[in-house]
């Protein structure tokens, strides 16, 4: 090649590179399926392709080449440390007795976060043997069935504690997995509950529960057919051992799929059964009315009802091992696994 030939093949290579350079940007970019460490990418849309009959409109598969707005994006994964800030908030309003006014100030917080979501919420008032009122604060996330799945955590304490584990922890996770979930919604709507009163009031060790049993007791019976599960978030935040817990006397079903769902994750999980008759944590209600439920329980924490229950001595990765598995979980559950749950 002559030099001059040489140097306009360079300037002809060099104006084609940019051209490349120039279309590849312009191309609109496919986002890219959600992936789990389990390798379930694909899953969750072939969940909703396979849902797709019988249930409310469906996003698009996400096989489409251009972004639509009804596009489901790519979910966000569990932030710990947006959790551990709640804690802090939660903590900050210190003792939380059933009944108190600080348990009301707590409601009116948690009340206006599932509202600053865009969520419908509402709070929920109780009677307490002693006269005093307490509350339940309650929101749903529409989702792509009428399958109704509880998510549930206490926010009222055990004086003296400012209950940064037992239970500022499963709240925070709730509100976490709440806020995830109302930007890309899954195939059961969700019931958002934080319950009041479910320490015991008083010396009567079965005097507990209150909020949880109130809304059982609420609930008629068309509800109570069309919710596929119950999860309470309790004591999520310190411990060695992670469990999912029932009472023993009720379907088994969403429990042994939470274990299983774990496994699959590499996260490991065993069942513990409550000791006693009466429960251990906001579970029992539902667990009584033939619910299928699972308490998610990090254990033991040795400041468990003391005033050392605060947030410094929480291991965040508890929480977040805790609210991954729920959100994981929950975006398994497709019809046929409601259908499952529902007919029990
Ligand atoms: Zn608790």
């Amino acid at each position: 090649m002559k030099p001059r030939h040489r140097i306009l093949a360079l300037v002809v290579a060099v104006v084609l590179a940019a051209a490349v350079v120039l279309i590849a940007s312009a191309v609109p970019r496919r986002p890219q399926p959600a992936q789990s460490p389990s390798g379930e990418t694909t899953r969750s849309l072939d969940t909703l392709e396979a849902t797709r009959a019988p249930l409310r409109e469906l996003p698009p598969s996400g096989i489409a080449t251009a972004p639509a707005p009804l596009q489901p994006t790519e979910p966000r994964a569990f932030d710990a440390d947006a959790a551990m800030a709640d804690v802090r908030v939660l903590e900050a309003f210190g003792v939380r007795a059933g009944g108190s006014d600080a348990e009301a100030r707590t409601a009116a917080w948690l009340h206006a976060q599932l509202e600053g979501m865009g969520l419908d919420a509402r709070i929920e008032e109780f009677a307490l043997p002693s006269g005093a009122t307490s509350r339940n604060v309650i929101a749903r996330i529409e989702g792509l069935s009428d399958a109704v799945v509880v998510l549930g955590a206490h926010f009222d304490t055990k004086p003296p504690s400012p209950g940064a584990n037992d239970n500022a922890s499963g709240c925070a996770a709730l509100l976490e997995i709440a806020r995830i979930l109302t930007e890309s919604p899954v195939v059961p709507t969700l019931e958002i509950i934080f319950f009041g009163s479910e320490e015991t009031l008083g010396r009567d060790r079965d005097a507990h529960h209150f909020g949880s049993r109130y809304r059982v007791a609420q609930m008629s019976a068309a509800e109570r057919r069309q919710t596929a599960g119950m999860i309470s978030l309790d004591m999520i935040g310190y411990g060695p051992a992670f469990h999912s817990r029932t009472m023993g006397r009720g379907p088994m079903l969403l429990s042994d799929m939470l274990l299983a769902h774990a496994a699959g994750l590499g996260i490991d999980m065993t069942y513990r059964k409550d000791p006693g008759s009466s429960g251990w944590s906001d579970h029992e209600a539902y667990e009584l009315a033939g619910v299928p439920v699972s308490w998610i329980q990090w254990r033991d924490d040795p400041v468990y009802h003391t005033a050392g229950d605060v947030s410094g001595h929480l291991q965040p990765d508890r929480i977040e091992t805790a609210g991954r598995l729920v959100l994981e979980f929950l975006r398994s559950l497709d019809a046929q696994a409601l259908k499952r749950l529902l007919e029990r």
